[in-house]
Order: C-alpha cells, then structure tokens, then sequence
C-alpha cells in the first residue's frame, strides 16, 4: 500500500491543499492521503493559531466528499511541538514496514526542511513528494543540499497546477471583509462564518 501524507496547519484548510493531495494521489496511485493538522506549529510559534478543534472540523468538512482522503488526530493528540519526523516515525510504526509513505510538502516547506528537526532521518522514513509549479526548476533543491545533504536524491517532484492560495491570504480576506467564495469548500466557508472565524 502507498500512502501519501500531508501536514500542515490548515488555518483554515483551502482549495490548494485538497488540489495539490488529490494531484499527487492521482500521479502517483496512491491508496489514500492522510491529512495531518499540526498541534503547536513550532515554526509559526509567533502567531495566533486557531484552537485545533476548529481546523479538524474544517477540514473534515472539506475532505468529506473524497473518500481517498483521511485526516489523524496525531499530531493534535500528541502534547509539545509537532515534529513531522515524529509523526511520520509514528505512522512507520503503525502501518508496517511495507507500506510506503509519501510526505507530500510545497515549495515554501522545502526551503525551511534544514530547519525541521532530524530532515535527513525524516527522508530515510518516507518519500519526499515536493509539488510544483509546472516547468520550475530544482533549483531550490540544490540550494538545500549543502544544509541537508543528500537531500535532492530523497526528494521527488511532481508538477501540479499553480494555486496562489494561502491561509494567510483567507485569513486576511475574511478579517478586511473581503469574499473567499471558490478560495476554500464552500462548507469551510460557511464555517468560517458561523464561527466567526478570523474577525476582527
Ligand atoms: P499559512 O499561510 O498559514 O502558512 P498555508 O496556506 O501555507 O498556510 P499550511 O497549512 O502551512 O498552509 O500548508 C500545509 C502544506 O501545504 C505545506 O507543505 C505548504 O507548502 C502546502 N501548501 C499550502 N498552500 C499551497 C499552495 N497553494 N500550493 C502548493 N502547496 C501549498
Ligand atoms: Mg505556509
């Protein structure tokens, strides 16, 4: 069995997530892509992060549909900082050594890998999926390699199409007053304002 993983901290989950999991889900023929909200981003430590059981229902509305996709309470469940080599050395344990799993990240993810704790051991427990824009270059791999090295033979690309959409930009919309209609699962955007979510 090949499953993917995505980690984040889907604050609020949007379109680009779902877009780039079920991309590489198909490219690749995984099974499914588990879906894992981070419980204290360690590197967004100087910010507001949303209470974790707001992400969960939003994400779980929004993965609803899609019965490839699956969201693990780990890393919630677990006290401390979220380290992904944590979590992905959790889920090599639970699922057996047959299973190949496949830690899909975004380009913005990559460039901070030689901050993550243990990136080289992270790479020797799974695959690597960096997405990317159509036709970039690895450039950004090579610049890794000197902090991680070794890191661009463990990475693999797989091109999706471009989607300029971040949290961040929903959480800016939704606090200036402005629509994230066709930004985020229209049942995510229903939830954001029966919350009252992001507001000033
Ligand atoms: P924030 O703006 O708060 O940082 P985000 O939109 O980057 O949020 P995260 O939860 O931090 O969302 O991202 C989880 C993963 O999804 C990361 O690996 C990130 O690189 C990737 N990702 C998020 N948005 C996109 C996008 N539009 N295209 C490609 N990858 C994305
Ligand atoms: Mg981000």
């Amino acid at each position: 069995m090949e499953i993917g993983l995505l980690g984040g901290t889907f604050d609020p989950v949007h379109l680009g997530h779902l877009i780039i999991a079920e991309e590489v889900r198909c490219k690749l023929g995984l099974s499914k892509v588990v879906f894992i909200p981070a419980g204290q981003p360690w590197l967004k430590a100087d910010r507001v992060i949303t209470g974790g059981e707001h992400r969960l229902a939003m994400l779980r509305l929004a993965i609803d549909s899609n019965s490839y996709f699956e969201v693990s309470l780990a890393e919630l469940e677990r006290s401390g900082p979220s380290y992904s080599v944590d979590t992905v050395s959790a889920m090599r344990d639970e699922y057996g050594s047959e299973v190949r799993l496949y830690f899909i990240i975004g380009p913005d993810a990559l460039v901070e890998l030689h901050r993550w704790k243990e990136p080289v051991r992270l790479a020797g427990l799974c695959q690597l999926i960096v997405v990317r824009r159509p036709n970039s270059r690895r450039e950004y791999l090579e610049a890794l390699h000197p902090v991680v090295p070794g890191i661009s033979s463990r990475v693999r690309c797989v091109d999706v199409p471009q989607i300029g959409i971040s949290s961040t930009e929903i959480r800016e919309r939704v606090r200036a007053g402005v629509s994230i209609r066709y930004l985020v699962p229209p049942e995510v955007e229903r939830y954001i304002y029966e919350q009252e979510l992001y507001s000033p």
